[in-house]
């Protein structure tokens, strides 16, 4: 009796994994290492994955010596295709991916994390081809396992990730960004307003993350794969007297779905705040910003960084000013989900 690659991919739909959102890489990986259940180690011993045998495995499975691609070798045998699922992540509780929960923020980060942990051996570019590879199958994997898409859903991905502009840096300095005439500094202000932000987002049902890693600002842009939307908190400073909110997307990567974000949510927060929308008076918003052009390197559907406004003019109450621009932040961001927008 040969194993059926559509029963494997029901059982895999029906089982109660630790965190639903890696249901895809594993069936991605699935999808890569047995050609969509073509390959004799899935067919024969049950093994869509490509796992070898290891000691950790004798309670779930059993060696089996096959003939793969890359040479024989000895391989996981399993009874029941339940048991290659719940295998699975036995295989990943093995010491040499201690640590891998701490790397599921999204599918690409966990994905990455074990390959270079230890799942594919040889070369790191080897390693980088293979989450490509699986990366590449995310779409169809969801689709296999019927996502359902909920007509009151209305983010596609992990929702949204929000970033606390400056702060600690790589260096382990410390950076304050601008300095206003106010009594608190940029990277105080900036927490507010993603704070603030998060709130509204978190309201309209919404997952939103918040980051403040230390990283250099391609790394940091890097974090937004796998989310819907990512946005960078800031306020600005200037030489001369001006006030007004202005949203920036990358220079050169910036596609219209940015631009309409950096549109809505510009308008939102000079609405908000009695401003200049500097978007709409014709400030250019493709700007070279490493941090976006991280972003944009990845999956993430659109990508900005938010100038609430500037604190280096004095302006009545920057707590109330940062935590009602940071609002309107958030409901820019919903807005433009709701209105699917890219
Ligand atoms: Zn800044």
């Amino acid at each position: 009796m040969a194993f059926e690659w559509s029963d494997f991919v029901t059982i895999l739909k029906d089982t109660e994994i630790e965190f639903q959102h890696l249901k895809k890489v594993q069936l991605a990986q699935a999808i890569l290492e047995s050609g969509r259940g073509k390959s004799d180690l899935f067919k024969l011993h049950s093994n869509p994955f490509g796992m070898k045998y290891r000691p950790e495995m004798s309670g779930i499975a059993i060696p089996v010596s096959y003939e793969a691609s890359d040479g024989a070798d000895i391989y996981c045998k399993f009874e029941t295709l339940q048991d290659a699922v719940d295998g699975y992540w036995i295989f990943i509780e093995r010491p040499v991916y201690s640590g891998w929960r701490t790397s599921i923020s999204s599918p690409e980060e966990y994905i990455e994390f074990i390959a270079f942990a230890g799942y594919i051996g040889g070369a790191s570019a080897a390693k980088q081809i293979y989450v490509d590879k699986v990366t590449s199958l995310f779409d169809e994997a969801s689709e296999l396992l019927n996502f359902s898409p909920d007509p009151n859903v209305i983010w596609k991905k992990n929702g949204v990730l929000l970033e606390i502009g400056h702060g600690k840096l790589p260096s382990r300095i410390f950076d304050p960004g601008a300095i206003g005439v106010n009594s608190k500094n940029e990277y105080n202000l900036n927490q507010i307003a993603t704070k603030a932000a998060q709130r509204v987002i978190k309201k309209a049902g919404v997952p939103c993350d918040i980051t403040d890693a230390v990283a250099s600002l391609y790394r940091l842009g890097k974090r937004s794969a796998g989310y819907d939307v990512f946005c960078s908190i800031h306020h600005n400073s200037a030489s001369v007297p001006a006030q007004g909110a202005e949203v920036l997307v990358h220079d050169h990567k910036a596609d219209s779905a940015d631009l309409i974000l950096s549109k809505i949510m510009s308008a939102e927060i000079a609405t908000e705040l009695g401003i200049r929308d500097r978007i709409a008076r014709g400030r250019n918003p493709r700007q070279r910003l490493g941090i976006l052009s991280g972003a944009e390197d990845t999956d993430v559907r659109a990508a900005v960084l938010a100038e609430v406004y500037f604190i280096h003019v004095p302006v009545p109450d920057v707590i109330d000013w940062s935590t009602r621009g940071g609002q309107a932040v958030g409901r820019a961001i919903v807005d433009w989900l709701t209105t699917n927008q890219g």
